[in-house]
């Protein structure tokens, strides 16, 4: 953590920030590993550009603070303190004030009216800039996530067949989400038949039937914090229209170019290109209307984002989905995605199950 402080100095000094204010959020977890929760309470940590990082707690939190292994000085508010009035003698002198993304709007406002002087900045882009690279452990907790998604992909069979209805498979995934080495369950998308034209179903009362073919998107958070996003498609039963198994095979040859493609040196729009090409060449174009993906670590999404319109250069560390989709309304859709790491060769697939349509 105290590299990670000494980077973020160093950005500050190059964006002129003087200060960070970073309330409970992932960006708070990040730079002090202390998952607070976000309480009515102020929990703020306070990087200085040019002194040592200070966080504050509500008396109560001193123990939760201190037994998460926060290495940093702790100062705590009394019940009846005023915390913001707190912030203002920390920060006295400082005359830009970068603050978290996820700030409330309330504290925002409180901490304006006690520094008065002083102009507040989005400091996020910050703090994003150095999650978007990942260290080695945080690599080796995003392919534990990685690897325990694959085993509940490698599982479907066991709930998902014609006769049930989305929600009683994703509720059974969402168990096994839990059994498989998460602390959490983030997402279940469980889209049948014409549900698979809305990328962002979740799941409902519509029970599957023989021949439909089946969207699944999971993703968990496991104990480090990191998180898994992985989607298949799976076929309930042993044939599908000719016109999806077609569909999923230029999915499948897009994400393919596109794995193929992922390296240090291409950029973030270059890469959606790579798929978007192949699936616009095969009249799909106007069905594929998302970004091919998104960066993840401690959130499921996160910089960098994989669209076009960004220069962005992928480089060694970058962790990130690749997820064509082709979605065509009242019918049926498809989506293949995995998490990749560039490394200096390549990007490595942490998601490793098989990329086919599978007939359950
Ligand atoms: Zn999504
Ligand atoms: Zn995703
Ligand atoms: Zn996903």
């Amino acid at each position: 953590m105290t590299s990670r402080i000494a980077q973020a100095q160093e950005l500050m000094s190059i964006h002129g920030v003087d200060a960070l204010i970073v309330s409970p959020s992932p960006d708070l977890r990040y730079l002090s590993g202390y998952a607070a929760l976000p309480l009515e309470r102020l929990t703020a940590l306070i990087v200085r550009a040019e002194d040592d990082p200070v966080l504050m707690v509500p008396e109560l939190e001193v123990a939760a603070a201190r037994a998460a292994g926060v290495s940093f000085e702790i100062t705590s508010w009394a019940e009846t303190e005023d915390p913001f009035a707190l912030i203002a003698t920390l920060l006295s002198d400082a005359d830009v004030i970068g603050v978290d993304d996820r700030m409330w709007a309330s504290r925002l406002f409180a901490i304006q009216e006690a520094l008065p002087e002083t102009s507040l900045t989005v400091g996020g882009s910050i703090i994003a800039e150095l999650r978007m690279t990942k260290e080695p452990e945080e690599v080796a907790a995003l392919t534990d996530a990685g690897a325990a998604i694959d085993r509940v992909h490698d599982r479907m069979h066991e709930w998902l067949r014609a006769g049930r209805t989305e929600r009683e498979v994703g509720a059974d995934i969402a168990r096994a989400i839990l059994d498989e080495g998460h602390d959490q369950v983030d997402f279940v998308i469980v889209a049948s038949g014409p549900n698979g034209a809305s990328p962002h179903h979740e799941v409902s009362d519509r029970v599957i039937e023989v021949g439909d073919p089946v969207v699944v998107d999971i993703g968990g958070t496991n104990k480090a914090g990191y998180c898994s996003d992985s989607t298949r498609n799976y076929v309930a039963g042993p044939e599908v229209d000719p016109e999806y198994a077609a569909l999923h095979a230029v999915l499948l040859d897009a994400q393919t170019a596109q794995r193929a493609a992922a390296r240090p040196g291409i950029s973030a729009e270059q890469l959606d290109a790579v798929g978007r090409d192949i699936i616009e060449a095969a009249g799909f174009g106007p069905n594929f209307m998302h970004r091919t993906g998104h960066g993840i670590g401690l959130e499921t999404h996160e910089e960098p984002y994989i669209v076009s319109g960004s220069v962005r250069m992928l480089k060694p560390g970058m962790a990130f989905s690749i997820e064509p989709g082709i979605y065509l309304p009242g019918r049926f859709g498809a989506r293949i995605e995995d998490i990749f790491v560039c490394t200096d060769d390549g990007a490595v697939s942490l998601n490793n199950t098989s990329r086919e349509l599978r007939f359950l």
